[in-house]
């Protein structure tokens, strides 16, 4: 009787397809949520263009959701009819595997990851395991918080592996890098960003959202930084980055997917500077993160999208288009 509407990847590469399904009803563990507001990340775009192998088609992609319970599955405890939560990318773990047991469910063998390897948020509804739900609150606006959900969360891991550092790059400077530098800011740290050479209007963007100085992403900063992350997508970024940072520093590659780092000689990592990655999120990661982002007053800059202009949401996002974050609403 009661139907849904999804946005639908169905083939690598094509563009995502308007489908009508029936409300599915959640099973046990299970929540269906109402979609207020689904953000768009790059993720999303490297599941859609075939950048990452095992999409599990068809599938409705998006993995920043916010939204309202409308139903629970037999089990579910904590959860209220109507209570606003956050549905993101991690969407389960096995609880047994080595990584699991160890705090690092980030890492886990068999994980399942919203939007690609079980039907994400692109859609007026989606089911979620209870368990990697957050609460929201009531606080802010549904559009203006989506973005928390993987570019604030995956973020956050990527800001905490950058370790102390006072002086950080930030390479690329999308949905991600304009959370994080309000949150250093706050923090009272000095960002430094990076975007593609000439692009004043991103370094604009990047100077009104808490960065300190902005420049092309050959450029060296007006001092040494202690740590970089990068964001965008582009493996020459991380000699790039090495360049930057001073002895002893660190690149984080925050992104799943990148193109092939160029080689560079190795006196840019000599001297222990550090290259290395973050995977995925925890669900601690979250809580702290979605605990912190209201003290640290951030604030989203967003742009809407209906649920139907997905693929043109998309296409900003790879053209580079945006500032900000990409919100579809359904
Ligand atoms: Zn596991
Ligand atoms: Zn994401």
């Amino acid at each position: 009787m009661s139907t849904m509407r999804a946005m639908v990847l169905e083939r690598p590469g094509a563009p995502l397809a308007p489908r009508e399904r029936p409300l599915p009803v959640p099973g046990a563990g299970e929540i269906l949520v109402k979609v207020s507001a689904c953000g768009v990340c790059r993720t999303d775009l490297h599941v859609v263009d075939g950048e990452l192998d095992k999409p599990a088609l068809p599938v409705v992609p998006g993995h920043e959701i916010v939204g309202r319970v409308a139903a629970l599955g037999p089990g579910v405890a904590g959860f209220t009819i109507g209570e606003r939560v956050g549905v993101p990318w991690l969407g389960g773990t096995c609880g047994v595997c080595r990584y699991c047991r160890s705090g690092a469910e980030n890492l886990c063998d068999a994980p399942a990851f919203t939007g690609y390897t079980r039907d994400g948020g692109f859609a007026t509804h989606a089911l979620a395991d209870a368990r990697y739900c957050f609460p929201l609150g009531e606080e802010g606006e549904d559009a203006a918080i989506a973005p928390w959900l993987c570019a604030g969360l995956i973020g956050w891991r990527s800001y905490r592996m950058a370790g102390e550092a006072a002086a950080l790059g930030l390479y690329g400077f999308g949905a991600a890098a304009h959370i994080l530098a309000q949150v250093a800011r706050w923090q009272g740290r000095r960002v430094y960003a990076f975007t593609r050479r000439g692009d004043t209007s991103a370094q604009d963007f990047a100077r009104a959202h808490g960065a300190v100085w902005a420049g092309g992403s050959d450029d060296m900063p007006p001092e040494p930084l202690d740590a970089a992350i990068i964001f965008a997508p582009v493996g020459a970024l991380v000699p790039a980055a090495l360049r930057a940072v001073r002895k002893g520093g660190r690149v984080v590659c925050g992104g799943i997917h990148m193109s092939d780092i160029p080689s560079f000689p190795y006196a840019l990592l000599w001297q222990e500077r550090q290259v290395v990655s973050v995977a995925n999120l925890t669900r601690e990661d979250a809580r702290e993160f979605l605990a912190l982002a209201p003290h640290a007053g951030v604030r989203c800059a967003v742009v809407r999208y209906p649920l139907e202009r997905a693929n043109a949401a998309l296409s900003d996002l790879r053209d580079g288009r945006l500032q900000g974050a990409a919100v579809l609403i359904p």
